[in-house]
């Protein structure tokens, strides 16, 4: 990451690296000399749900910008409405960030600032700026107007200041039930913008708080409480996404009306993915109506799920520094996410050999007794990643997959007759083969040549493929967990009339296999290890594995090249 800490000798600070207009903004208000150069962003999150992959850009924008700056980034809870909020959210909120690699230097909790926000609401009414009015939430509706129509004014708009203050406090001392009364401020009923309307500031909710437990019964609003909690911590640029960009005139006139200090809010367009639902509520959805098996299961766009499936936090940061900061929303292609991964994992994973649907062989001419270790290679991308010893025996498995009965043009794996290189092994060929009752291949008979130890024939002779294995007498069984999109479609809230986003639910989205054959090192393989399974993609060892019952989730595929040459002949 390149630095560029503000350095007031040294002239004005100049945009460098990826330019985006947020960055541009920072610097001009650093070569502005706004609040001496000084520079500090927060990640606001409501702990009402698990942080999906759209957060991870919002934490990659506002942590990266304040250490490129030498600034400051918050964790700040915006725990205002306590109908939704849980600790357990919290809890997973703070093991997300730190999982993608950032440490906030405050941390903080809208909660915390109940009594300041409750003084300054008492001083706005005070001034005459907010009165308490009775009208109902459908009623407050009803009175806003549209954006065609100018709102009319609350019969209770213009309430004495002194009434005004005794019942915000009896409002807040619990006098009044929920839903009775609201504090709302005094803005503009005519204003263009409806957000400035005389927007609602307090709400009467009696309901225990996750922090504050009893001793609040009414709540700020989230218009009240976001502004001036960054004013409190004095963030410098509060970045956040589009949806708030009408609400900035809000934001500004709390703070300037309250004399406080000024934070900046800036909104950038959010992350979209293709397949992906991106929505809190969307995702709670999912798992309280039992389509996922909880916010960590590996099909969903949660940053615990995408941990459990096996995606790096280095992928999703790639991610995020290509997602681009602008002014538009935009949709990105989920693919360009599974090539950063790719990526990244063929940099990292160390490979083994791994049969996901076993077909015995049997090496006729092969001792009976020997078990010999071939030597293979851990990471070829990383040669300090050294090598293995995998056991060779008279019984193996190979994929069902490596086998044609009636060998199809330019399948070139095993077939009746024909030659193969086992991985790390000899060259092999296929004599016979033996069907169950239903016709179904279920062992093949081979010979090896004995010359071809170590994948080479002293002859010079060529075969054209080579296929991985397992030794029989030495394989670790375990089940693997198929993984595909949970959508069928790119855009999964395009539904039918009457219809809602889980009619675009793909029935196929998870497929186990049992009895999957792995190499005997992966027994004692911990909770979260990657491997490559050669030719057959990326895997991680899920958090239900046990050494007595290994599960590996697929993290992603490799791109098969027998799969697109099957497609581009259909053609
Ligand atoms: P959701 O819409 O999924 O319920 P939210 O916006 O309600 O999310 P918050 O906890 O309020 O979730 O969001 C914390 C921060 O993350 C906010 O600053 C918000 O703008 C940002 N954020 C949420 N979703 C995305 C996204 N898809 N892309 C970028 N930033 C996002
Ligand atoms: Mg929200």
């Amino acid at each position: 990451m390149n630095s560029l800490e503000p350095d007031p000798g040294a002239g004005p600070v100049e945009s460098s690296g990826q330019s985006n207009f947020v960055r541009d903004i920072i610097i001009e208000d650093i070569n502005a000399g706004k609040h001496e150069g000084r520079v500090q962003t927060r990640f606001p999150p409501e702990p009402n749900g698990y942080l999906h992959i759209g957060h991870a850009k919002a934490i990659y924008i506002d942590f990266e910008l304040a250490a490129e700056f030498g600034g400051k980034c918050n964790l700040r809870f915006d725990d205002t409405n306590p109908s939704k909020e849980e600790t357990q959210y919290v809890d997973s909120i703070m093991e997300d960030i730190r999982w993608l690699g950032y440490e906030w230097d405050g941390l903080f909790y809208a909660s915390d600032y109940f009594g300041q926000l409750y003084e300054w609401a008492v001083q706005l009414t005070k001034a005459g700026k907010a009165y308490v009015c009775d009208l109902s939430a459908d009623e407050i509706r009803a009175y806003r107007g549209t954006l065609t129509e100018p709102g009319r004014e609350s019969p209770y708009r213009n309430r004495s200041i002194e009434e005004n203050l005794d019942l915000f406090e009896r409002m807040k001392n619990g006098e009044f039930p929920d839903g009775s009364r609201t504090l709302r401020a005094k803005i503009d009923m005519a204003s263009p913008n409806l957000n400035m309307r005389d927007p609602v500031m307090y709400r009467i909710l009696h309901m225990e708080h996750h922090r504050t437990g009893d001793q609040w019964c009414i709540y700020p609003m989230y218009d009240y409480a976001h502004g001036q909690s960054d004013s409190i911590e004095k963030v410098t640029h509060s970045i956040c996404t589009l949806e708030f960009e009408d609400h900035r005139p809000l934001y500004n006139w709390f703070i300037e009306n309250l004399g406080i200090f000024p934070s900046r809010q800036i909104e950038f367009n959010r992350l979209n993915l293709t397949y992906t639902l991106l929505s809190k509520r969307r995702l709670l959805t999912l798992v309280r109506e039992g389509h996922v098996k909880g916010w960590d299961d590996p099909r969903m766009p949660t940053l615990s799920g995408l941990r459990r499936r096996g995606y790096t936090p280095e992928a999703i940061r790639n991610l995020c520094a290509n997602a681009g900061v602008s002014k538009t929303n935009n949709i990105m292609q989920l693919s360009l996410l599974e090539y950063f991964l790719r990526e990244d994992l063929n940099k990292c994973a160390p490979r083994v050999m791994a049969v996901l649907r076993p077909l015995r062989v049997v090496i006729d001419n092969y001792p009976d007794d020997t078990v010999e270790e071939v030597e293979a290679v851990n990471n070829p991308e990383d040669e300090r990643c050294g090598t293995r010893r995998v056991p060779f025996s008279k019984v193996l498995y190979i994929e069902q997959d490596d086998f044609r009965e009636d060998p199809p043009r330019k399948y070139y794996r095993l077939a009746p007759g024909r030659e193969v290189r086992l991985r790390y092994g000899y060259f092999i060929t296929c004599k016979d083969f033996v069907k169950d009752a239903d016709g179904r291949v279920v062992e093949l008979h081979c010979t090896y040549d004995p010359a071809t130890r170590g994948g080479n024939a002293p002859d010079g002779r060529k075969v054209k493929s080579t296929i991985h294995w397992v030794s029989a007498a030495h394989a670790v069984d375990c089940e693997v967990l198929l993984y595909d999109n949970l959508f069928t479609k790119e855009n999964p809230n395009e539904v039918e009339e009457g219809q809602d986003f889980t009619a675009n639910l793909n029935p196929n989205s998870l497929e186990i296999l049992r009895g999957c054959k792995v190499e005997p090192g992966l027994q004692t393989a911990a909770v979260g290890a990657l491997y490559q399974f050669e030719r057959m993609g990326y895997f991680c060892v899920d958090r239900d594995s046990t050494p007595e019952k290994l599960v590996f989730n697929r993290t992603i595929g490799l791109r098969d090249t027998w799969a697109r040459i099957e497609q581009r002949d259909k053609r």
